[in-house]
């Protein structure tokens, strides 16, 4: 089977909009916040709209694969570069031009991306055909913050916002995510030169063992992933659970338990990390 389009980091955002394309309540005017890859859920948003697959947007239907590659003729990303905001005309002309029927697609997406371009004055041009413009035009509206947005406009739209950037992650937490990609991959090499690299970094036993339990935990998470439970937003726990057995899964969060229980006692982190070596390469 072909893999599903989605959004990367907005994974749960993609499966809200395909659940919602294919319910038909996408909305006529959708607004799409926050931060992050704003262009791309838009894309992703109008390929759902213009979709001639059974389960919108397929990616891979004639109508999708042009919005993807941003040449589809019904999907019209309005710009200004000549203004600082979004002249009146070219307002004025979105406004003409929604009443004309799609070329070929099913809908006629006018595609905003960036709404701090768009003033109140220009908002207002809007609105008329936001209100009672003909079925077949959708407005797609991309804000940092929809505040941007007048309260009309936005009682008249869906708003889709897009999840928070992940907090920075300390180095510890990045080295427990580094452990569990090795474990991924299975090279015994790797993995033995990574515990090489902690003992050099003199990495003391606290540390260890708060880099093992949080490597402890994503492989816990991986494991009730594979029971159908548990966070799935976590790109590296689903690649811990499509890669690894249950069983491997389940040795693996024992060998890393016993070693956080060590990490207690008063052995050489030295000693420690060449076991592990050892430990995770079996
Ligand atoms: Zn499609």
């Amino acid at each position: 089977m072909a893999e599903e389009l989605t959004i990367p980091g907005q994974e749960q955002l993609a499966a809200q909009l395909r659940a919602a394309a294919r319910a038909g309540t996408l909305g006529q005017a959708v607004i799409l916040s926050g931060q992050g890859d704003l262009a791309r859920a838009a894309r992703f948003a109008a390929a759902a709209m213009e979709c001639q697959g059974d389960d919108p947007p397929c990616g891979l239907c004639p109508a999708c694969r042009k919005v993807l590659r941003d040449i589809h003729p019904d999907v019209i990303t309005v710009r200004d570069p000549d203004h600082k905001s979004i002249a009146i005309d070219v307002l004025r002309a979105v406004r003409s031009d929604a009443y004309i029927l799609p070329n070929e697609g099913k809908r006629k997406v006018y595609l905003f991306p960036d709404c701090a371009l768009l003033d109140p004055k220009g908002q207002n041009v809007l609105l008329k055909v936001l209100e009672e413009g003909p079925p077949h035009a959708a407005f797609l509206f991309c804000a940092e913050s929809s505040a941007l947005l007048l309260p009309t406009i936005r009682s008249r739209s869906v708003e889709w916002r897009l999840a928070p950037p992940p907090p920075e992650r300390s180095a510890g937490d990045r080295d427990a995510r580094r452990l569990c990609e090795l474990l991924c991959q299975g090279r015994a090499a790797d993995l033995a030169a990574f515990c090489a690299q902690l003992e050099n970094s003199k990495i003391d036993r606290d540390s260890l063992r708060h880099l093992l339990s949080d490597a402890r935990d994503l492989i816990c998470a991986a494991l009730a992933l594979s029971f159908g439970g548990g966070d799935w937003g976590d790109g590296l726990v689903r690649q811990l659970t499509d890669t690894l057995s249950r069983r491997r899964l389940s040795a693996l969060a024992d060998i890393l338990e016993s070693f956080i229980r060590q990490c207690g006692y008063n052995v050489g982190v030295g000693h420690l990390t060449g076991a592990l070596a050892v430990a995770l390469a079996s």
